[in-house]
């Protein structure tokens, strides 16, 4: 090693949850880190993925402040891997490399008509209610009465909320501005939430389904006929169900025992039905409805329990349809990409070629690791293995071997390839900015979306809006 620096430095790659863990624990192992964020602000889906009702949650954020102040600790922010950096060049310059990006890219239903106007997958949705600044520019059909939501986990959850909760209720969040208007506007006064299995499979936590059914303007319309388990689904539960399931299950027929209590709006959930065409008039007319096919439940070869469709079809009539059926990985530059899974090649975290064999100096973390499941913390215990997996390779003398790892050396090569590269400094200053912002309004912040309003506020340290 050329450099002068006696401890070993990495690069982390995304500044969500998993990132920010993977930072506090490699700079617990003694590590220098530096984490890297394609856009000027970091926290990664705390920020434009939370929903904007659930503060608490996004409270976690002051837990990473905490890591931020540690010794060691830098922050790149609004720099890309692939365009601005590449991997062979951070493998020029760390010890240890650590992809955090996350999954970005939706899955898709693979029907005809799933690209209407009026069907978006339920991420652009969050990326534009959260002010993302790829969803500045979205632009959602908002005037139909009712709206399709395929998909039983939470974020299902979270867009059917979002689309339900008084404009006084969002008023008073961080949604960003240019949604605000939009969502008071909206007309929809129905949401269907669509499950392909049934109640005992759903992906919703407890909370956030109990949630759904204490809404101010909606009511929860469940069929007492839908909250019926078959008898595979019964024996199941019984046998295996975990706690989550077997409440969502009991909050279910609790639901089906309501009646309509007379609010304006309503949110009805619908199991055992499939999307086979999203309808509308000609090739791109926009959404008209949803054509459904009913499923049963049946063992596949492993014994899960899996939706087969029946020969019974059905419309819903609806004029949006939100696509919230999970996310998978998005391959960047040259790193070893498993398409099939849409993730990351690793080995418990270690990257991976395609007989297992490890790529030194490369790890992952986070749902660019696993796949996009589990809540905040899961990514803590995730962090944990591959942080494990980098002591190891550190003491046994197999970390990458940089040519050049000097630290003041690496942010001189970062600001010539990003000029305008925001450092942590340059983040607080955004965040007094929104903060401040936001306080007239009773608001924890107001967001700036804009990209050059980030980088003029991460400069300034003043408001500066275009
Ligand atoms: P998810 O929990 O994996 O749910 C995806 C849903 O899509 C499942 O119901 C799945 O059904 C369904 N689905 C998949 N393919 C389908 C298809 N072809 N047709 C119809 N339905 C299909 O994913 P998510 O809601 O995107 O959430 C991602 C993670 O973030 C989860 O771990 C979630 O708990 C977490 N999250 C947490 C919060 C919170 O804590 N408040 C909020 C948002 C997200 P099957 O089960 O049949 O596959």
């Amino acid at each position: 090693m050329t450099t002068n620096e006696s401890r070993p430095r990495a690069a982390i790659i995304g500044a969500g949850p998993a990132g920010f863990y993977a930072t506090d624990q490699l700079l617990d192992a003694g590590f220098d880190v530096d984490l890297i964020d394609l856009l000027p602000t970091p926290y990664g889906l705390v920020r434009s993925g939370v929903a904007p009702d659930h503060p608490k949650i996004k409270s976690v954020t002051r837990v990473y402040d905490k890591t931020a102040g540690r010794e060691g600790f830098r922050f790149f922010g609004g720099v890309s891997l692939g365009s601005d950096i590449t991997r062979a060049e951070l493998l020029e310059r760390y010890h240890a490399v650590v992809y955090a990006f996350g999954t970005t890219d939706d899955n898709r239903l693979g029907i005809p008509g799933e690209d209407r106007p009026g069907s978006y997958p339920a991420t652009r949705f969050v990326a534009w209610y959260n002010g993302h600044p790829d969803g500045e520019e979205e632009e959602f059909v908002l005037h139909a009465r009712r709206a399709v939501v395929i998909g039983n986990g939470n974020v299902a959850v979270d867009v059917a909320r979002m689309l339900m909760l008084e404009p006084g209720e969002l008023a008073v969040t961080d949604t960003a501005d240019h949604a605000l208007p939009k969502l008071a506007e909206a007309r929809i006064e129905e949401v269907v939430l669509l499950g392909r299995r049934g109640p005992a499979q759903a992906a919703f936590t407890n909370p956030e389904l109990r949630e759904l059914g204490e809404l101010s303007r909606a009511d929860i319309d469940v069929d007492p006929a839908e909250a019926e388990l078959d008898p595979l689904s019964e024996r199941w539960l019984e046998e295996f169900g975990d706690g989550t399931s077997k409440r969502n299950v009991a909050l279910l027929r609790d639901y089906a025992q309501r009646s309509p209590t007379g609010k304006t709006h309503r949110v009805t959930l619908k199991f055992l039905r499939s999307p086979v065409e999203v309808l509308g008039e000609g090739k791109d007319g926009p959404v008209i409805g949803v054509r459904v096919v009913r499923n049963r439940i049946e063992p596949d070869a492993e014994g899960r329990l899996r939706a087969v469709p029946t020969e019974a079809t059905e419309t819903i009539e609806c004029g949006l349809v939100l696509r919230s059926i999970g996310y998978r990985g998005r391959p960047v530059d040259d790193v070893p990409f498993d398409y099939r899974r849409g993730l990351i090649r690793n080995v418990a975290g270690r990257v991976c070629d395609e007989e297992e064999r490890p790529h030194r100096g490369e790890y992952v973390v986070g749902w660019i690791k696993r796949g996009p499941s589990g809540v905040i913390g899961t990514n803590k215990k995730d962090a944990a293995e591959t942080v494990a997996r980098i002591a190891e390779d550190a003491a046994a003398g197999a970390l990458n071997e940089p040519a050049n790892a000097d630290p003041d050396a690496t942010a001189e090569w970062i600001a010539a390839r990003c000029p305008t590269a925001v450092t942590w400094e340059g983040w607080l200053s955004i965040d007094e900015h929104e903060r401040r912002a936001g306080e007239p309004h009773g608001r924890p912040r107001i967001k700036l979306v804009k990209l050059a309003d980030l980088l003029a506020a991460a400069r300034a340290g003043t408001p500066a809006r275009s």
